[in-house]
């Protein structure tokens, strides 16, 4: 019995011995195990911070590039900025310049007009728009400067020979053409007189009617006008080679709406200030005046002599 009991208790020893060294074992391996994973895992968060750290250095990198990048940008713009500033200077110097080119041009403009004026203004007499009154005549030695012979075709009667202003010829010229165009009868009858032939016209007329009377109805009144070279006195057909009831003709109505445009108006309308109504006495003033004064229904003895004086240096254009 006691030998089986002794037996039992080596078994059971020798069990618990072989579970001690199977736990023992078992512990080591586990053991052991647990310090290769730790080792692993401490492996593993190295690892983890070394890739860290070379996350982070890249992206300290890339935003340092980026900063770079950015710094890039500002510096281009601000060149950028600087070369728009530097175009917009140059472009309004530019544009002064051309200012001041645009502003010479104009003054040379300017001053060669001036020139020109000028020296229209030296060549032109300036008698030839000058106002005459019964105290204002033009001087008796007075003669145009040069003359030329009316064509008979314009002329009324074939024996008399009748002269005028040479500059203004070819305006008055136009104005018959014009006239024979339009179907209108119109000839000269008398245009340059000189201050002698004027004066015995009106000796004449005095002794027909009286010293009275013929300054007031003078032969005609503008004597001055006609001692000028640049006055006609007009006559059409049907009034017996008579002045007088030209007023009632076509021709005088065509005159009226037509004679401007050759530079020539009425001297002495109906109730001028000066002589008797003179419907055939047509004066040579230019182009622009004449047709200045037709259209503001004026006349020329309306105007002051200041006011007429402006048209002098363009009376012959
Ligand atoms: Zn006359």
């Amino acid at each position: 019995m006691k030998h089986r009991n002794l037996n039992r208790w080596i078994a059971i020893g020798l069990s618990i011995f072989f579970a001690l060294i199977i736990l023992g074992g078992l512990f080591t391996y586990g053991y052991l195990r647990i310090s290769e994973l730790s080792l692993y895992a401490e492996h593993l968060t190295e690892e983890l911070a070394a890739a860290n750290v070379s996350f982070s250095e890249k992206t300290d990198a890339l935003s340092m590039r980026a900063f770079d990048l950015e710094q890039k940008t500002v510096t281009l713009s601000d060149t950028l900025y600087t070369a728009e500033q530097t175009i917009e200077n140059l472009r309004r110097n530019l544009e002064a310049v051309q200012n001041r080119l645009g502003g010479f041009e104009q003054t040379v403009g300017e001053i060669s007009g001036a020139v020109i004026t000028l020296e229209k203004l030296s060549k032109t007499d300036p008698e030839l728009l000058q106002k005459y009154s019964k105290v204002f005549f033009l001087n008796e030695h007075y003669a145009p400067e040069r003359l030329v012979e009316i064509h008979s075709d314009y002329v009324y009667s074939d024996r008399s020979i009748q002269q005028i202003h040479m500059l203004v010829w070819p305006h008055l010229k136009d104005l018959l053409d014009a006239a024979k165009v339009d179907v209108v009868d119109v000839y000269v009858k008398s245009a340059y007189r000189s201050f002698d032939e004027q004066a015995s016209i009106k000796s004449a007329y005095t002794v027909t009617y009286g010293a009275g009377s013929a300054n007031q109805f003078s032969a005609d009144q503008g004597y001055s006008e006609h001692q000028l070279g640049t006055t006609v006195d007009l006559i059409t057909t049907g009034l017996v080679g008579e002045l007088t009831g030209f007023e009632k003709t076509q021709a005088y109505e065509w005159m009226r709406k037509n004679a401007y445009k050759y530079g020539f108006v009425l001297s002495y309308p109906e109730k001028n200030g000066y002589y008797i109504f003179e419907p055939w006495h047509w004066r040579y003033v230019g182009i622009n005046l004449a047709t200045y004064l037709h259209e503001g229904n004026k006349y020329f003895y309306d105007l002051e002599q200041r006011e007429i004086d402006e048209y002098l240096p363009t009376i012959f254009d």
